[in-house]
């Protein structure tokens, strides 16, 4: 009996080493839901040290921006369809940006918002879409399910199993560097976008909410520089489309909330 297990976690770890295997599992993860967290806080700890990137907004002055923003995010939480809601800490951050249209989330649900991204929305149901993404992205394990596919099987294990010390350290470093840049599969943006409607089903918000923000961005047209949100979310008259379908699929309100917004904009510095 004690062979045999033994035998199949070998036979497990062959496997998981090879990468042709590895990439047969498509949402496999290496990671524990603790490796996810302990990524979360290393990367938010490198955030805070940089300040000239990332020039958090203080709570203790701002806040009201900090509870309206909270507010929104917990309304999403208690949709009851975000697995990890206990789990993760869901910490925010607000990025004092005016010229950055972005927000992003880290492994363990840390999410950081730019001023610059809550001028530009029209209104609450807008910002809760793209809230709602950025939990689907850390809900759905994005980062980590990422690594164990570009790192290969073997190095993670390496790393988890103790034989790769430091690397960590590299993994939190390539992802606090550029954490703007950091990359999801289209999949992994359509799944998001998917996940953003179904939370926001469940709340007082037009579940398309998501759809709102790319609609807007895609009004504006070009002429200006594209907005760096573009960079990490890849937007299309397809993602709008997609957003709707889903909204339609779901029969869920497309209705704007008419929660005033104003009050989150004008906390604002
Ligand atoms: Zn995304």
């Amino acid at each position: 009996m004690k062979k045999s297990f033994v035998f199949f976690i070998g036979l497990g770890l062959v496997l998981w080493s090879n990468p042709v295997a590895a990439q047969l599992f498509g949402n496999f993860n290496l990671f524990s839901i603790q490796d996810d967290i302990q990524l979360g806080k290393q990367v938010e700890a490198e955030i805070a040290k940089n300040t000239q990137e990332y020039p958090i907004l203080e709570e203790a002055r701002y806040p009201v921006a900090y509870r309206e923003l909270r507010r929104i995010r917990d309304e999403i939480l208690q949709s009851g369809m975000v697995k990890y809601r206990q789990n993760f800490e869901w910490k925010l951050y607000i990025i004092h940006d005016d010229k950055t249209l972005n927000a992003f989330v880290t492994p363990g649900g840390y999410i950081y918002v730019y001023t610059g991204l809550i001028k530009y929305l029209d209104n609450e149901d807008q910002l809760a879409g793209v809230m709602g993404h950025e939990i689907g992205h850390a809900d759905q394990r994005h980062s980590t399910r990422n690594m164990t596919k570009q790192y290969g099987v073997s190095f993670v294990l390496g790393m988890i199993l103790g034989r790769n010390p430091g690397q960590l350290g590299q993994i939190v470093g390539a992802l606090s560097g550029n954490l703007a840049g950091l990359k999801f599969s289209r999949d992994m943006e359509e799944e998001a976008d998917a996940y953003s409607v179904k939370y926001l089903a469940r709340t007082r918000y037009q579940c398309n909410g998501a759809a709102g923000f790319f609609e807007k961005i895609l009004s504006q047209g070009s002429g200006k520089e594209p907005p760096q949100f573009l960079s990490t979310h890849p937007s299309s008259q397809t993602r709008v489309r997609d957003i709707n379908q889903r909204a339609q699929e779901e029969g869920c309100s497309t209705k704007l909330s008419g929660q005033p917004y104003e009050v989150l904009k004008n906390s604002l510095p």
